[in-house]
Formats: C-alpha cells, sequence, structure tokens
C-alpha cells in the first residue's frame, strides 16, 4: 500500500487528496508499473467484480439476468478462470451455476451469419463493466493530471498510457 496520503501541489497552492480509485492509479506511478495505469486499473476492476460475484451473488436474479442476455466473452471468461484459480476456496460450484443457467438460455440454431455479426460487436457483462471503468478512470486520470505535482509523478513514472 502507498504511503500516499495527500500531495501538495504548488501550481494550485491546495492539497491533492486521492480518493480510492486515484489512489490506486497514483500507487501504479508510484511503484514504478510499466503498463498503462488506467487499463490496469480496469481490470482491476473487472477483476474485483468478478470476485464479488463469486463470492457472494451467484444466486442475485439481477446477476444471473445479465448473463443470460450478455453471456461471456473469451477474454472475461479467461480473466474469470484466473480468479477462481488465485482464490481456490470459491471452489467451482457458483461458476458451475453460472455456467449452466447460460447454456440452458441459448437458443439453437443460430444462422451463421448471425454468429459472425455478434461476434464483431459482442459485449458482455464484463466487456460493458470494463467500458465504464475506462471512461471513469481517463476523466479521473485527466482531472489528477491538472494537479501539477501528480503530473510530474506520471512523467517520472515508468508508467505509459495507451490512450491519447
Ligand atoms: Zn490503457
Ligand atoms: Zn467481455
Amino acid at each position: 500500500m502507498s504511503g500516499l496520503v495527500g500531495v501538495f501541489c504548488v501550481k494550485q497552492n491546495r492539497e491533492f487528496r486521492p480518493r480510492i480509485e486515484e489512489l490506486k492509479l497514483m500507487e501504479l506511478m508510484e511503484t514504478n508499473f510499466t503498463g498503462c495505469p488506467i487499463c490496469q486499473t480496469n481490470v482491476e476492476t473487472v477483476r474485483n467484480s468478478i470476485f464479488g460475484i463469486l463470492y457472494e451473488m451467484v444466486n442475485d436474479p439481477g446477476i444471473r439476468a445479465q448473463f443470460r442476455k450478455k453471456r461471456l466473452c473469451y477474454k472475461h471468461a479467461y480473466l474469470l478462470v484466473q480468479v477462481l484459480e488465485e482464490s481456490r476456496f470459491l471452489g467451482h460450484l457458483g461458476i458451475s451455476i453460472i455456467l449452466k443457467d447460460i447454456v440452458d438460455h441459448v437458443r439453437f440454431p443460430r444462422p451463421v451469419k448471425r454468429i459472425k455479426e455478434r461476434s464483431r460487436s459482442f459485449k458482455c457483462y464484463f466487456c460493458e463493466l470494463e467500458d465504464d471503468a475506462n471512461r471513469r478512470h481517463v476523466s479521473i486520470f485527466a482531472n489528477m493530471m491538472s494537479h501539477s505535482a501528480i503530473g510530474k509523478m506520471y512523467m517520472d513514472s515508468t508508467s505509459i498510457l495507451c490512450i491519447v
């Protein structure tokens, strides 16, 4: 955990007191994370959501309805498996229930053309969550950069944004 509580910003003559998501972005920059801090924070948001769902929301009717409707893309199914491997105490019952529920509600057969069209624009429940997180984190990061001390922290770090 970072020792950062607040950073004094000379230009604005006030202290920048980071909130949780700002603190996460600052921690990545401080610890010389070599990737994109926004993308990393987005992935952490999805990872935390996956954990929360598997831990205590498997039988939530709203979540089940979302998975039936939006299913899982390959990328987020893979991330889900990673979370399960990292937190083995979650077991496999929760994910089995979710996947069976999805499969039970898939309508077959589908015309090939429609599957191709769907795969191009397909966004699963976690894709949408990640998109929302990205919009929020880009906005938070842009706001953080208006503080000169934080801007300097970014310039001095090994982190680099993938979004211009
Ligand atoms: Zn990025
Ligand atoms: Zn997805």
